[in-house]
């Protein structure tokens, strides 16, 4: 007898990005050297003051069951963060602490959607959202946005794609895996679309922290007094902190869908570790220079990766204002072939790349946006030199 896997679960795909990332360490383990642009992940190490306060926690016995939407300490150091930083007021009941950003998304989608809603995405979009919506019984709208505006949705696309189903807008900023940021004239032209068709938004701000050239960061709910109602923020210390391994990430929400999501929490995972809270609690009210360090190399990096990019003919890249993501416009090197291999699209693209030059990178199919391949810079300058030496090499 085979047991039959339900309808809803059918149709999930794998991460992409993990999925690259696994095929690098399966070479890898082959005794290949794999240069790792695929997965999302800061190479550096977690600051000793937050491992620290892991480790004091663990010997102060704080190894149990912790309240299931988090611990209080962590929720009052979260809502002060964003009354200190961006002057929004939550009450800690509005905040959820959840395994990870993407558990948190996963809870917000599943806590605020009911079949048949739409759910508007723009793409290129990071490769979990479309999953995880459907998950819900919501249908993701795809609207693609264009490179000449830098991969924003514009407040027209956005009107464009409502219909009476419309629930929700999904908007990370900075973009993952674009690496692009709205200013707050593009926030405010699409807050007036967003309330104009009574939408709520999910607004993922992972990345935050990352945003170079000195620009500032406009989170969502603070452009308007009345999107703090309709906004659901999500953020995570994985990124910030190089923490991705902890599982810690949250939602801030109006305090009706928080509450369910608390309970939603409760049945499905309990609280996220005892351990990693703590630490992510250290994370916050610790010291800040860590995240300035990790921010300045990062935008070393991006110069660098920009300027390679440039350099090789065919291979162009918008701007890169946030995150640490390359989204390059490969379609001047598709319908070629590599070695005697055929090349069709971006899966073969990167696949031929890993295969030949080791180098691991992710289609761009995988976030909605043929023609494209993301390279993460959250590696170090040496693998980012060797790496795009390849690069430069595949494509000659
Ligand atoms: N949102 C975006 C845009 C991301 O890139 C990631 C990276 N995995 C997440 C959410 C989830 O982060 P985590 O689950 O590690 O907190
Ligand atoms: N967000 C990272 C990425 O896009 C991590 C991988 C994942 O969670 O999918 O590569």
């Amino acid at each position: 007898m085979s047991i039959d896997v339900s309808k809803i679960v059918q149709g999930v795909e794998p991460s992409a990005t993990l999925a690259m990332s696994a095929k690098a360490k399966e070479l890898k383990a082959q005794g290949e050297t794999v240069y790792n642009l695929s997965v999302g992940e800061p190479d550096f190490n977690t600051p000793s003051h937050i491992c620290d306060a892991a480790v004091a926690a663990m010997r102060a016995g704080h190894t149990r069951y912790t309240v299931a939407s988090g611990l209080p300490e962590l929720k009052t150091a979260i809502c002060d963060d964003y009354k200190t930083r961006f002057g929004l007021t939550y009450a800690t009941t509005q905040c959820v602490v959840s395994n990870g950003a993407k558990h948190a998304l996963h809870n917000a989608f599943f806590a605020t959607l009911n079949p048949g809603d739409e759910a508007i995405l723009p793409a290129p979009y990071w490769v979990s959202y479309a999953e995880l919506i459907k998950l819900s019984g919501a249908k993701p709208v795809i609207v693609e946005t264009s490179e000449v505006d830098g991969f924003k949705l514009t407040p027209e696309q956005l009107r464009n794609a409502c219909t009476p189903r419309t629930r929700m807008l999904l908007l990370c900023n900075p973009s993952n895996p674009t690496g692009s940021c709205y200013t707050r004239e593009e926030l405010l032209a699409l807050a007036e679309v967003v309330v104009e068709k009574n939408l709520f938004v999910v607004a993922d701000e992972i990345y935050e922290r990352l945003v170079y050239d000195a620009q500032p960061f406009v989170s969502f709910p603070t452009i308007r007094e009345d999107l703090q109602d309709r906004t659901i923020v999500i953020n995570g210390v994985s990124k910030t902190y190089a923490m991705t391994g902890w599982r810690i990430g949250w939602m801030l929400a109006p305090e009706n869908v928080a509450k369910k999501v608390a309970s939603l929490q409760s049945q499905e995972t309990s609280n996220p570790c005892s351990l990693s809270q703590y630490a992510a609690i250290a994370a916050l009210k610790g010291d800040q220079s860590c995240v300035d360090v990790m921010k300045v190399e990062f935008e070393k990096r991006r110069d660098y990766v920009a300027q390679r990019i440039a350099a090789i003919p065919g291979l162009s890249a918008p701007k890169m204002g946030g995150a640490f993501y390359a989204f390059m416009n490969i379609q001047a090197f598709l319908g070629r072939e590599y070695n005697g291999v055929r090349v069709e699209n971006s899966k073969d693209w990167c696949l031929e790349l890993l295969q030949q030059q080791k180098v691991a990178t992710v289609m761009g199919s995988a976030f909605g946006a043929e023609g494209y391949a993301r390279v993460s810079f959250a590696a170090s300058m040496e693998t980012l030199k060797t790496a795009f030496d390849r690069i430069e090499e595949f494509v000659k």
